[in-house]
């Protein structure tokens, strides 16, 4: 079977369930009512996502040196960077600092889905927890993310009910939430002061400190990042801004159009644990880790930054908004979508994984109708990028 007519028989048969539509539904109503009053509370977000779209315009023309420059600091904080320009490179990267029979909680990232991380640390003889809620549902199920922010969007709460009754061998009821969030802080508890390694990702990076700002609501990212003695961040090229004030102003817009007034946590990590308070002498790895790996990944992201059109989806913040919009989305899910979702993730399908048939099953299902674009916030005009993408993947130019 061709990857059409794969894809063709998956979004199909996703549009005639009711439970995606069910679950897709009830978090559309909310993530509007959610990022409408965070607008009203907080309106100059308006004005300052017209701002951070220079900061990302600019960021982009110059990745490679902010690479560079993020990189020694990082070093200077006694941390390691690396550059990785494929996503094979990457994985070797990781191995390397890894190795085999780890025990590895890892938050969620949308790069790590990309390059395939938590399959192949496993096929490597590792064994992986995803400490997000929605993807720690998604690793049991055995099912994939659906969703930028929410991986487990299309999952009704039934269906959790079901699975971590089937885990604990208890019989737990749909309508206790508070019970099915309490059962996975218990499931996962242990692994955070257990794990060899922490893997993470990253919201934003400036390049001028090396600091990674990591946005989040339930705290498995900063267990993940402090709890075990080794904490790897694996970070795309387009997350780089100059300087600290770019990347608050980045993550500040990106969790604001990403549901939320004012996420619970944010994480800012610059270098490994240390201490200097026995007779100065600087010692690493105090209650944090010793070592910080931070694992910079091309794999396509400068060849897309040269695209006059294609290069908006660089500029994309992650905060997941436009799916709430897609007419698409809505009745599908991320089965209209491969590692990244809609109409912009035909855009990365054709770019990062270089999967043309993907792309173009994507490009062509996409409605270009913009209803995205009003949403987005740094206005990324996906009926444009995917007109541009149908125009070359028909004439290859
Ligand atoms: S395209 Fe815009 S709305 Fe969609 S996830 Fe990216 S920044 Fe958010």
């Amino acid at each position: 079977m061709s990857v059409f007519s794969d894809y063709k028989k998956e979004i199909m048969h996703a549009a005639h369930d009711e439970r995606i539509r069910l679950a897709l539904w009830r978090a559309i109503k909310s993530y509007r009512a959610n990022t409408n009053n965070a607008l009203k509370k907080f309106p100059h977000t308006i004005k300052l996502a017209e701002e951070v779209r220079k900061i990302k315009e600019k960021a982009i023309d110059k990745m490679e040196k902010l690479v560079l420059q993020a990189s020694e600091a990082i070093e200077e904080n006694n941390g390691k960077a690396y550059i990785a320009r494929t996503a094979a490179d990457a994985l070797n990267i990781i191995d390397e600092i890894v190795g085999t029979g780890k025990l590895i909680v890892k938050g969620k990232s949308m790069t790590g889905e990309e390059i395939g991380l938590r399959e192949h640390l496993e096929e490597h003889g590792n064994e992986v927890y995803e400490t997000d809620l929605g993807e720690f549902i998604i690793q049991k199920l055995g099912s994939r993310p659906m969703h930028i922010l929410s991986p487990a969007i299309h999952v009704p709460k039934e269906d959790v009910a079901r699975l971590f009754s089937q885990i604990t061998g208890q019989v737990l009821p749909a309508d206790d939430i508070a019970l099915l969030v309490k059962t996975a802080r218990n499931l996962l508890r242990e692994k955070f002061f257990q794990a060899d390694i922490g893997i993470s990702g990253a919201n934003v990076v400036a390049a001028e400190s090396g600091t990674l700002f990591i946005i989040e609501n339930e705290g498995n990212i900063r267990l993940a990042t402090a709890a075990p003695p080794v904490h790897i961040a694996l970070v795309g090229m387009e997350k780089l801004v100059p300087t600290l004030g770019d990347a608050y102003k980045v993550a500040e817009v990106t969790w604001r159009y990403g549901n939320y007034p004012i996420p619970s946590y944010v994480s800012l990590v610059s270098g490994p644990s240390k201490t200097g308070d026995i007779e100065k002498v600087t010692t690493f790895g105090v209650h944090g880790p010793g070592e910080f790996h931070v694992v910079f990944l091309d794999a396509g992201r400068t060849k897309l930054a040269k695209h006059p059109i294609l290069r908006q989806a660089l500029y994309c913040l992650r905060c997941g908004g436009c799916l709430y919009e897609c007419p698409v989305f809505a009745v599908t899910a991320g089965h209209f979508g491969d590692k990244y979702f809609a109409g912009i993730g035909a855009v990365w399908a054709a770019m990062m994984q270089d999967d043309e048939e993907k792309a173009a099953a994507l490009a062509y299902t996409c409605l270009t109708c913009g209803r995205c674009k009003i949403r987005c916030p740094v206005k990324i005009d996906t009926p444009e990028m995917v007109i541009a993408l149908r125009r070359l993947i028909v004439e290859g130019s």
